[in-house]
């Protein structure tokens, strides 16, 4: 099984089957099949798949499946498109499987805190439905149009993993279908299990390598108190993430803490023309607490507050009203489409140890000086996950690029971290990998997918 193996083009035949299994209606060709080349990854990789097809049951997805594998015809699941790794770009053509229009709310299971949805529902969608209920679905990974099939796909994390963890820890069992067509259900409505393998767990974070997830169960909690920001100047970024370990040591757990620095705060006002709440400090940390009352809100920011000035911070800025909080958190959101406009060569999202980040970003900075490429960062202090941005000029060579996120990536390794904390491999990080993994975890990482895949149609030339 290697990546560069041959695989079947689409003939007529295959095609009027498709079609019959699909109908007409679901299934694209030729220049409608354009948009489905690429996904958000910051240099798109362009590859046209022969054609693409909207299932819009799990029936329909087995028979494509089955079809595809009897053919060798490589199938690329796809939600939104919104990934930023190349995860969902079809590299050898074949079938671009969109999951959108399998878009149903299955059930909303209020007594068992869990509801059940079609792989194609985006998040924004996900969290009304449930919301209507009276719960509530925490995670919040960026990109509310993304489907949460890719978000199981890719096990997305976002802002607030310092409480309430990253997709993995929301999800409590898959509808998916194999290779052959074989239809699976891992997992239930129940939070505990020893029941043999964790085949949902190998499932999340495959990035449709292994198999084409089309329910997905996740667990709901009741909506959370009144959120509150804190946002915080620092004249380093030492000082700031020397915050973080203190924060939680006095059993404070806010939702989010991310750190940025001057040169995105800058480039962000510059680009919106925005203004931040501050002069310039080099560094900050925004904190996000959820709290069930003003009590508890002004017991927590005292501590928070007597941390931060301890620790150098000139002073703390708590916004009074609903939308300057919301300005804030925007200022926060445009961090990523600004850096879609300024440059960017590339996009890594290094995860280290929360207490490293500091260390890790000195490492960086001697990187980027030695290869004379600029790089930008910011992220989740609470987590460790730090996104990282070269910039220069388009004509950069890729080469002087890799070689730059090369050293990244061995930075990250050797400070206990590692490559992708919640874009996924893709095709983006696939040449790294083995900075990270031994061999024998490679090879143990075939075998898996060689169980689930036996043929290599699904996803093929990602991750491994
Ligand atoms: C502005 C912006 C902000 C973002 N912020 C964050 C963030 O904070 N945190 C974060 O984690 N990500 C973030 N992302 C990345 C992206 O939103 C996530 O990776 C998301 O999970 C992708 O979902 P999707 O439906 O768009 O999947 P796609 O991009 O369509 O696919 C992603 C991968 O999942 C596979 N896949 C998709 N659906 C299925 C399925 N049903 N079965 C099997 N495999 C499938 C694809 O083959 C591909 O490998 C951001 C993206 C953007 C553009």
């Amino acid at each position: 099984m290697t990546e560069d193996r041959v695989f079947s083009k689409l003939t007529p035949t295959i095609l009027a089957s498709l079609k019959e299994i699909a109908d007409d209606l679901n299934v694209l060709t030729g220049d409608d099949c354009e948009s489905y080349s690429r996904d958000e990854a910051p240099h798109p990789r362009h590859s046209l798949p022969e054609v693409v097809i909207k299932p819009t049951s799990t029936l329909m997805v087995s028979r494509i499946l089955r079809l595809a594998d009897q053919h060798h015809i490589p199938v690329t699941p796809r939600g939104a498109g919104t990934g930023l790794s190349g995860g969902a770009v079809p590299l050898y053509g074949g079938i671009s499987l969109c999951l959108e229009k399998m878009n149903r709310v299955i059930e909303i299971d209020e007594a068992n805190f869990s509801a059940t949805f079609e792989a194609g529902v985006v998040l924004k969608d996900l969290c009304s439905a449930v919301g209507e209920k009276g719960l509530y679905y925490p995670l919040y990974p960026g990109e509310m149009n993304a489907t949460i099939g890719g978000n199981t796909a890719t096990n997305a994390g976002g802002m607030r993993a310092v409480k309430y963890g990253v997709t993995r820890n929301f999800v409590l069992g898959l509808e998916a279908v194999l290779a052959s067509g074989e239809i699976i259900q891992t997992g239930g409505k129940f939070v505990k299990s020893s029941t043999g393998y964790d085949l949902t767990q190998i499932l999340i974070g495959s990035e449709g390598t292994l198999a084409v997830i089309t329910q997905v169960t996740v667990k709901l909690i009741t909506p959370p108190g009144s959120r509150e920001i804190l946002f915080v100047p620092f004249n380093s970024l030492d000082e700031a993430i020397r915050c973080v370990p203190m924060i939680l040591k006095e059993n404070i757990l806010p939702v989010t803490i991310e750190f940025m620095c001057e040169d995105i705060l800058k480039l962000v006002q510059e680009k919106s023309g925005k203004e931040m709440p501050f002069k310039m400090y080099p560094a900050y940390l925004l904190l996000m607490l959820e709290c069930a009352g003003e009590d508890e809100f002004l017991t927590l920011t005292s501590k928070l507050n007597d941390i931060c000035l301890r620790n150098g911070a000139p002073d703390v800025f708590v916004p009074g009203s609903e939308s300057a909080k919301r300005r804030l958190l925007e200022f926060r959101e445009q961090f990523y489409p600004t850096m879609q406009h300024c440059h960017m060569l590339d996009l890594a999202d290094v995860v280290v140890p929360r207490s490293r980040i500091a260390d890790f970003l000195d490492k960086v900075k001697v990187i980027s000086l030695k290869h004379g490429i600029d790089v930008m960062a910011y992220g989740h202090a609470g987590d460790g996950n730090v996104h990282l941005h070269p910039v220069g000029a388009p004509e950069t060579d890729p080469v002087r690029v890799q070689l730059l996120l090369k050293e990244i990536y061995s930075a990250g390794i050797s400070l206990g971290g590692t490559i992708s904390g919640e874009h996924g491999i893709g095709v983006d990080k696939k040449q790294y990998l083995p900075l990270a993994f031994t061999p024998a975890k490679i090879e143990l990482m075939r075998q898996i997918k060689l169980a689930f895949d036996p043929h290599n149609i699904l996803n093929p030339g990602k991750v491994i």
